[in-house]
């Protein structure tokens, strides 16, 4: 049978190119999203690709949803924590709902499907996370003090978790994407998306595929002894 993996945010976006590309790969793939119902509808006729609505950012729905898949599809063994969200704003305009969504969803979601998928990958001796960050968690970001801090706080989650799963057969990874042309970046004013154009040094926005390929390899067998590291796919914009 073929392994389970769920991808949060998988219907639009990177997400919805990780799934499919997972699927290509022999996953037996099933995407989280949060509220836009048309949106996956669309997807999961396109793709043959089950959904299911729940807000990554909840714990209790979390661990309600991740149990309905697998008693619906079969147990977990591979997480891409993909699902997340921007609430831009400089910090003495920026509210604490701004911040604690952020990090409620971005980072908050990276526990809750954590602590519901990784005792069973343990237990199973088998497991594959992979967490998505961001160059904005690695370098910070004018106007994203709750975005830099939560994709930087993926990016020590990561790490951690990754010693706790070594002996068990479950590796941890992060993939810090650069500006990926999306929804979420086709909400970046053109002016300033010219003046980061001009700052990455293939000269391009990356490709939702690009990201997926890195996914792909990071939940192979091949990938065993890739644990605690972050792929960073930003067209050499950031090099460390
Ligand atoms: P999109 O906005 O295009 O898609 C976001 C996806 O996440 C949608 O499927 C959405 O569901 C889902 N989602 C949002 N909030 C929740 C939630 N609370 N619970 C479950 N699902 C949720 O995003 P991108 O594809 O651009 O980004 C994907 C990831 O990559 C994000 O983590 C982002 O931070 C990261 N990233 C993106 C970059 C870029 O340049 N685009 C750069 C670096 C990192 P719904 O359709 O229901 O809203």
């Amino acid at each position: 049978m073929n392994r389970v993996a769920l991808v949060t945010g998988g219907t639009r976006g990177i997400g919805r190119a990780i799934c499919e590309q997972l699927k290509a790969d022999g996953f037996n793939v099933v995407a989280n999203y949060a509220g836009n119902d048309a949106a996956a509808q669309q997807f999961s006729e396109e793709t043959g690709i089950p959904v299911y609505k729940f807000d990554v950012g909840d714990h209790a729905a979390t661990q309600a949803g991740c149990d309905q898949i697998a008693a619906e599809i079969g147990p977990i063994e591979v997480v891409v924590n993909n699902a997340g969200i921007t609430r831009d704003g400089t910090l003495h305009k920026m509210s604490f709902d701004d911040w604690n969504d952020v990090m409620r969803i971005n980072l908050g979601g990276c526990f809750n499907t954590s602590k519901a998928c990784f005792p069973g990958m343990r237990e199973r001796g088998w497991g594959r996370i992979v967490n998505i960050g961001s160059i904005n968690g690695q370098a910070g970001q004018y106007g994203q003090v709750n975005y830099a801090a939560a994709k930087s706080g993926i990016h020590g989650f990561t790490k951690a978790l990754a010693q706790e799963g070594a002996r068990a057969g479950v590796t941890v990874n992060a993939i810090a994407p650069g500006y990926i042309d999306t929804d979420m970046v086709a909400a970046v004013p053109q002016g300033v998306l010219d003046k980061i154009i001009a700052g990455i040094p293939v000269g391009r926005l990356g490709q939702a595929e690009e990201i997926a390929r890195g996914v792909s390899f990071l939940c192979s067998e091949d990938a065993g002894f890739v644990t605690g590291s972050t792929m960073s796919i930003n067209g050499g914009q950031h090099m460390y």
